[in-house]
């Protein structure tokens, strides 16, 4: 046990005190302040779930009223792609459900008035599973793919029912490997944007040496490969209380031009657009002034 484990005790108040002083800096605090509808105009949400992946809440046309209420001109779904070696009926869709998600969005698409919904996907990234998993994705229409790195080494590392697997781990080298995947899925994954870009931290966990310089590989391998990020709001509502990706990742991508995109993770209809004031702040500081918009996996930018 290291005084790194987030867990509980003086380790936990460190972390604490470094995420206060984080946000401090930033000039955020946990509380959103909502957008106006004109600011929330120029912006999308493109990470929005539905009930088919087993904890999500809601129907999927309330997130489309939520997102029409908060007046976003465009949203889209991109539920979990049923992992095809992990049956957890509260992870993922199963396989023979992919076809119902695909004509659910279609249809909301077709009945949303006055509002563009897109049908995404996110897509986990297993190094030995590539083809097979883009296989039973075939034929399907998408307007973007986001990959995901939620294990490492078959570890769910993201799961939130298992945060006894954190034990006896060394938080440098689990950032370390996250990092390594996270590039080898950037060149290799066929995404075309990378979901909560560094989702690693997600539980509280830091690393204790500087990681700037993992920071500027991604960022390279994501400019040269041509793959956009999100800003994904929902590690707010984690033990983290920080946006994927950190400032710095950010400001990292922003110099090497890579696209940006917007994301809240919604997995209720509430969260639609959740916290994008801090994410429009953050894009301000960065110095990014435009988002990527998909269609047809074609990427438009768009000016905020
Ligand atoms: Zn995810
Ligand atoms: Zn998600």
């Amino acid at each position: 046990m290291t005084a790194k484990r987030p867990a509980a005790g003086v380790g936990h108040q460190v972390t604490r005190v470094r995420r206060g002083l984080r946000r401090r800096r930033l000039g955020w605090t946990r509380r959103a302040r909502e957008l106006t509808p004109s600011q929330f105009g120029k912006l999308v949400d493109y990470h929005i779930h539905t009930k088919l992946c087993g904890h999500a809440v809601g129907e999927p046309m309330d997130y489309v009223r939520a997102a029409v209420k908060r007046g976003l001109p465009e949203i889209g779904f991109a539920d979990h792609m049923p992992l095809l070696r992990i049956r957890d009926e509260h992870l993922t869709m199963e396989p023979d459900e992919l076809p119902r998600y695909v004509s659910l969005v279609n249809e909301l698409r077709d009945q949303a008035g006055g509002i563009t919904v897109r049908l995404g996907i996110e897509m986990d990234y297993f190094p030995d599973q590539t083809d097979e998993i883009w296989a039973a994705a075939e034929g399907i229409e998408f307007d973007y793919v986001y990959g995901a790195v939620h294990y490492i080494d078959g570890w769910g590392f993201g799961d939130s029912r298992r945060l006894s697997s954190y034990h006896g781990r060394d938080p440098d080298e689990t950032y370390e490997r996250y990092f390594e995947l996270f590039c080898k899925a950037v060149r290799e994954g066929g995404f075309d944007i990378m979901a909560h870009p560094d989702l690693v931290k997600k539980h509280g966990i830091v690393s204790s040496v500087p990681i700037d310089d993992m920071y500027e590989t991604a960022a390279r391998t994501l400019r040269d490969a041509g793959v956009a990020i999100e800003i994904n709001t929902s590690g707010l509502r984690k033990r983290t209380v920080e946006v994927y990706p950190s400032l710095p990742f950010l400001k990292a991508c922003a110099r090497h031009g890579v696209a940006v995109t917007l994301g809240s993770d919604a997995h209720a209809p509430q969260q639609v657009g959740m916290d994008f004031d801090i994410a429009l702040r953050m894009l301000e500081k960065a110095g990014i002034r435009e988002i990527a918009t998909f269609e047809r996996r074609e990427r438009t930018m768009r000016g905020i």
